[in-house]
């Protein structure tokens, strides 16, 4: 969804939070839009997307950032998830390999579903359980060099690069979608 009104010169774009369960997912997105952080969140239910604006270039540019509400327990995420999607912030948990393993499965997932020109990112999130690490810093900098995705890692929990994670994917989609015509 990039949809440009000639007016106000606003965007809006659908970015898609994907990942294996539990490695974090809603809560990166609770501490980007309310500054909430659950230390027992169970799988998501309710609410599907949140809306949260920033100004690039002088202009309104909204985010609508969509969680799994569980989905991906079930290795169910439906096409409807990704439809329209402009960008993607696949998370995996640094302290679980097995989530790391799985980023390969997500981004062929996502890349059936959406344009060539989706903006990813691939998000180590759980960075505060550096002492448990099982993914280095190396080995997903490599990942995401070879699929030609941005690469950070955050901790929903103390709140490192959050906002900085979701913020960057957002510019990066500005930059694509305000380079060619809508
Ligand atoms: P989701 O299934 O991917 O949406 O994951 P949740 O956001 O529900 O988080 C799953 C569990 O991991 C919860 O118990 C959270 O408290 C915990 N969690 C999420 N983010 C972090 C983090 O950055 N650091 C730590 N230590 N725990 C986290
Ligand atoms: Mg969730």
């Amino acid at each position: 969804m990039a949809y440009n009104d000639d007016k106000s010169e606003d965007y809006l774009f659908k970015v898609v939070l994907i990942g294996d369960s539990a490695v974090g997912k809603s809560n990166l997105l609770s501490r980007y839009a309310r500054n909430e952080f659950n230390l027992n969140s169970k799988a998501t239910i309710g609410v599907e997307f949140q809306t949260q604006s920033m100004e690039i270039d002088g202009k309104e540019i909204k985010a609508q950032i969509w969680d799994t509400a569980g989905q991906e327990r079930f290795r169910a995420v439906t096409s409807a998830y990704y439809r329209g999607a402009v960008g993607a912030l696949i998370v995996y948990d640094i302290s679980r390999k097995g989530t790391f393993d799985n980023v390969g499965r997500w981004l062929d997932e996502l890349r059936v579903h959406s344009d060539a020109s989706v903006v990813v990112m691939l998000v180590g999130n759980k960075c505060d359980l550096d002492n448990i690490r099982e993914v280095s810093q190396e080995e997903a900098t490599l990942l995401a060099q070879n699929e030609k995705m941005s690469f950070i890692e955050t901790s929903a929990m103390d709140a490192t690069n959050v906002t900085n994670a979701f913020q960057s994917v957002v510019k990066e989609i500005y930059r694509v979608v305000s380079k060619k015509p809508l």
